[in-house]
């Protein structure tokens, strides 16, 4: 089974010119710098990189769908990863489409068994990076073997090769 390196977007892999997140057009996105030659060692290791990331702005009308899913695509293709999964909903949100109770919204985990369905992946020895206890929450509650805070991962750097025994 595969493995993957789960991670969140927003304040984890990147910011936007403005400093405001999250980001409502493509061309406002900014990587953060320390991001891109970590996540080469994950790839060359063969984790699959996979973006997981709430977008309840648009449950509030902040931004649209369309923006939401066109601000995940570029940083995809920004960051080379394999895949990326979005969540548009939030309970409290004003715009009734969306204000619902979905188990795709972190912390619940629907987005990492989603991606364990459709890329095989084998959780427990997958590792996520996010910048929030909610990130950390979802880890827990998807079974996902490793969390990092992200100054922590990018910093030391973590390498794939510490996770193992
Ligand atoms: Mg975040």
């Amino acid at each position: 089974m595969a493995r993957a390196l789960f991670l969140d977007f927003d304040g984890t892999v990147r910011t936007t010119i403005s400093g405001k997140l999250p980001p409502k057009r493509p061309e406002r996105i900014v990587i953060l710098s320390d991001v891109p030659p970590v996540l080469a060692l994950w790839r060359e290791a063969g984790y699959l990189l996979i973006g997981v990331t709430n977008q309840g702005g648009v449950a509030f009308g902040f931004h649209g769908e369309a923006e939401a899913r066109a601000t995940t695509q570029a940083t995809v293709r920004l960051l080379n990863l394999h895949a990326a999964y979005y969540c548009p909903y939030h309970p409290e949100g004003t715009v009734r489409a969306y204000a619902i109770h979905h188990p795709n919204r972190k912390p619940a985990p629907g987005m990492a068994f989603t991606a364990a369905l459709d890329w095989g992946l084998d959780l427990l020895r997958s590792a996520m990076v996010g910048d929030s206890a909610e990130d950390e929450a979802f880890a827990q509650a998807a079974g996902i073997g490793r969390y990092y805070y992200r100054d922590q991962f990018f910093g030391q750097p973590v390498r794939p090769e510490d996770l193992e025994p």
